[in-house]
């Protein structure tokens, strides 16, 4: 009999609820604080830049929220997405692992983008904003909201890191199609833009900096909005459906993870497949291990420190409590944009910190050597990014086969490659490097932070 290689679940499957983690953590995160006065914010003070809506679901304890009927229609485009079974990627380990993915890479914009950028567009069309502003690294935050916009009839205005901008044309010709405005950052439409510009012509933009012009376009004019593809907990709260379906997949398939792996840029990808099994660790007394999967040149979980610090290069953003590298560190120019980010989420941070999730890293040989195996075994190209969760899921795989052990590994392939032939393209030619961040480089960043420290318990 062949062996079933896809579980797929209907449309009358795609869940209704998205999962808080927050209500079933033993301790919860600690308060944002003003990024002046630096005393505890509530709520409110996010109001300017998003609608009550997403406002509310960034604190609420609820442990469950309802996904609308409208969301899960448009979700109904792409959802469920496949479980597989990685048959060819076991026997290329010859490993007596049990490999899974949950492959993201099926949506319009290729990744789990979409997750969240429908429900927000969603959310600010009922608030009545007419114009949403955002950053992109890797272009598929910018792809995914530019499809999101066009659905609710909503301008959408991206700031892409300039090194993708030029990596990457299509993305930005995808985002054309579907109606928004790309800008390369640092741009000359912003202050902030400008200033960088001015201090440094040739820079390669970041992450930070981008999110810092998004937010400032969108303080300054009116009718707009401001959208963040991920760290937030409103965006890893969407992004559940991916890890909801998992479960159900997996009780499907008759088995159940030891191992669950997911790359991580600001955590959401990682938290939507995630947070659903390790409500089964804190409800049901489950042992799985969930495994955030990061650049060795961006090591934020690995290497940075806890304390509170901003989410942009600016320090425009309230202070969050946060695993971070320092506001101002700015990542090698990796293909893995939506990687090199300097910090993770508040959720996610605390769960490292309480050691309820673990995290490892990869440097950049070794995940274009994993991602090329992978699309050699199984057929799809993953994304950069993607490629970081793939090598965590091989070096488990061989350990396995090490301690001849046979575990059951589910990891998330978040996004397809196929804009990504560039960075394939200089890994053939011998361009990529490792890149070697020295512990001395990541103390340099650091030590510039003034940002209140959280003491240890
Ligand atoms: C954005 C992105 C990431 C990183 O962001 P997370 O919020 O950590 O998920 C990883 N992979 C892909 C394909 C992405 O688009």
């Amino acid at each position: 009999m062949m062996k079933e290689r896809k579980i797929l679940l209907s449309e009358s499957d795609i869940p209704d609820k998205w999962y808080n983690i927050v209500a079933d953590m033993p301790n919860k995160p600690l308060p944002p604080l003003h990024p002046v006065t630096r005393e505890p914010i509530g709520p409110e003070a996010l109001g300017g830049l998003f609608p009550e809506e997403l406002v509310r679901q960034e604190v609420t304890m609820d442990r469950w929220v309802d996904i609308p009927d409208e969301v899960r229609n448009i979700y109904s485009i792409w959802r469920p997405t496949p479980m597989y079974r990685a048959y060819g990627l076991e026997k290329a380990l010859d490993t007596p692992a049990k490999i899974y993915y949950k492959y993201e890479g099926v949506s319009p914009s290729g990744s789990h983008k979409p997750n969240t950028a429908v429900p927000q567009a969603y959310y600010n069309k009922q608030a009545g904003v007419k114009r949403i502003t955002t950053e992109t690294g890797a272009g598929q935050w910018g792809s995914a909201l530019s499809f999101a916009c066009q659905h609710f009839d909503i301008e959408c205005e991206v700031y892409m890191v300039r090194l993708s901008y030029d990596h990457k044309p299509y993305r930005k010709i995808m985002m054309n199609t579907w109606g928004a405005k790309v800008f390369p950052s640092p741009s000359e439409a912003t202050e902030v833009g400008r200033k960088i510009l001015a201090e440094n012509p040739n820079t390669t933009g970041s992450l930070g900096i981008a999110i810092s012009e998004a937010i400032e376009r969108a303080t300054s004019t009116p009718n707009t909005k401001y959208a963040l593809g991920s760290v937030l907990n409103h965006v890893k709260l969407h992004q559940t459906i991916i890890g909801l379906e998992a479960i159900k997949q997996m009780e499907k398939a008759g088995d159940m993870p030891d191992i669950v792996i997911a790359p991580f840029g600001g955590g959401s990808n990682f938290a939507g497949l995630a947070f659903p099994f390790l409500r089964l660790n804190m409800v049901e007394g489950r042992n799985i291990r969930c495994i955030a999967s990061e650049p060795t040149s961006c090591p934020k979980l690995t290497k940075g420190v806890f304390r509170y610090d901003f989410g942009d290069t600016v320090g425009m953003t309230p202070l969050l409590p946060m695993y971070t590298l320092g506001h101002n560190f700015v990542p090698a120019p990796i293909h893995a944009g939506g990687l090199r980010y300097h910090g993770a989420g508040v959720i996610v941070s605390q769960l490292l910190r309480d050691q309820l999730i673990e995290a490892t890293s990869h440097d950049n040989l070794e995940v274009f050597e994993a991602g090329i195996t992978f699309a050699r075994a199984e057929g799809i190209i993953p994304a950069p990014e993607a490629t970081h969760g793939i090598a965590t899921a091989i070096r488990e795989a061989q350990k396995c086969k090490e301690e001849g052990t046979s575990k059951t590994i589910l990891f998330n392939l978040c996004g397809h490659g196929n804009f990504d032939m560039k960075a394939y393209e200089d890994y053939f030619a011998g361009k990529i490097v490792k890149h070697e961040l020295t512990d001395e480089d990541i103390q340099k960043s650091l030590s510039q932070l003034d940002t209140p420290i959280i003491p240890d318990r």
